[in-house]
């Protein structure tokens, strides 16, 4: 077994303990990298060989020579891009599977936006400036709190007056889209040139999904409630069967443009971030180039995966197993950023 030779390593949070499992089940032994204190799960669920403690994600630079002599590939996530930041791991001199120049483009959102739009993907409308707003707008702030503070506003007063405690912050104003938040998750193989759907979630976010247990009513007389957007967890969902070939599409249409934008372009796990509405319009509101955490209910596949594999596929052991596919085929080179 060729894959013997080699390791799979990743970060011990978001969706590790799928990358970890699949690569076991894919024949690799695995090296969970924690945060002390983050170690429980991966030795409860006996998906590590090994497990290296780090003090904060930031030192992750200062463990490569470990890992490179351990001949680790490493399987990025969020938590791995976010806290380190993309200028950091574009440096990592470790084996990083996926195509690291693609993060620029996820990590910025005017960039993103520039994506999704060349894509020909249909996307909320953005206001520069508050003095525009006329409609509903999200307010989203830039980096590492998830979701925290986001705020809705209907026009340049009720904006003013609610971005007051965040001035300091960078922030986007988008148009809010009224529909069902879906999220569609993918694998482009650059071995085989084929695109799947691997699953669909929606995600469970406090407190905004639980402002519908407290009624109008008592809503009103309560001093301040704004919704936050702050991810909880992640619901399984089969998406209706007539929405499918459009978000096929969707899925080809960013993987085309990425071959533009960082050649060779995005491959491996990624997801669409859509809201659809009413009448079934699907708008982009973000694209992760990477695994999402809303794979996690499907560790022992989902609907999608099972209609093509017949045996339990995460994103996780999907990856593992292009990396083995690539191994036995002298290929590696051919995933790896
Ligand atoms: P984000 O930080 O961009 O992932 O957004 C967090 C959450 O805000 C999403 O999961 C959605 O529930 C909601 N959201 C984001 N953008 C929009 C939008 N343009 N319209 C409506 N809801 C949105």
């Amino acid at each position: 077994m060729a894959q013997l030779k080699y390791k799979i390593a990743t970060i011990g949070s978001h969706s590790a303990l799928q990358i970890l499992k699949g690569a076991h089940d894919e024949g690799f032994a695995t090296i969970a990298i924690c945060k002390k204190g983050f170690e429980r799960p991966y030795k409860m669920f006996n998906v590590a060989d090994e497990i290296i403690n780090i003090n904060s994600y930031h030192n992750f630079p200062k463990i490569q020579n470990q890992l490179i002599k351990k001949n680790a590939i490493i399987v990025p996530h969020a938590s791995f891009v976010t806290y380190m930041g993309y200028e950091e791991v574009e440096q990592l001199k470790v084996m990083y599977y996926g195509n690291k120049k693609i993060l620029k483009w996820e990590s910025d959102r005017n960039l993103e936006r520039q994506w999704l739009k060349n894509a020909g993907l249909k996307v909320p409308l953005v206001f520069n400036k508050a003095k525009g707003i006329d409609r509903l707008v999200i307010v989203k702030f830039m980096g590492a709190e998830g979701g925290r503070g986001y705020f809705l506003a209907k026009d340049e007063k009720d904006f003013n007056k609610k971005i007051k405690p965040y001035k300091l912050r960078k922030y986007v104003i988008q148009e809010y889209i009224i529909g069902v938040p879906l999220f569609t998750h993918y694998f482009y193989s650059s071995l085989t040139n084929e695109i799947e759907i691997m699953g669909c979630d929606i995600r469970y976010e406090s407190n905004v999904d639980s402002l519908g247990r407290i009624s109008a009513r008592d809503q009103i007389v309560l001093p301040k409630i704004d919704p936050s957007y702050v991810i909880v967890g992640n619901i399984p969902v089969t998406v209706r069967e007539s929405f499918l070939p459009r978000l096929i599409e969707m899925g080809d249409a960013v993987v085309k443009e990425s071959g533009k934008l960082a050649p060779p372009g995005l491959f491996g796990p990624f997801c669409l971030e859509t809201i659809l509405t009413p009448e079934e319009e699907i708008y982009v509101f973000e694209i992760s180039a990477r695994i999402v955490a809303g794979t996690n209910p499907f560790i022992d596949g989902s609907p999608y995966t099972w209609l093509k594999y017949k045996e339990p596929m995460s994103t996780g052991r999907r990856i593992a197993r292009e990396i083995k596919m690539a191994i036995k085929t002298n290929q590696l080179k051919k995933v790896l950023g």
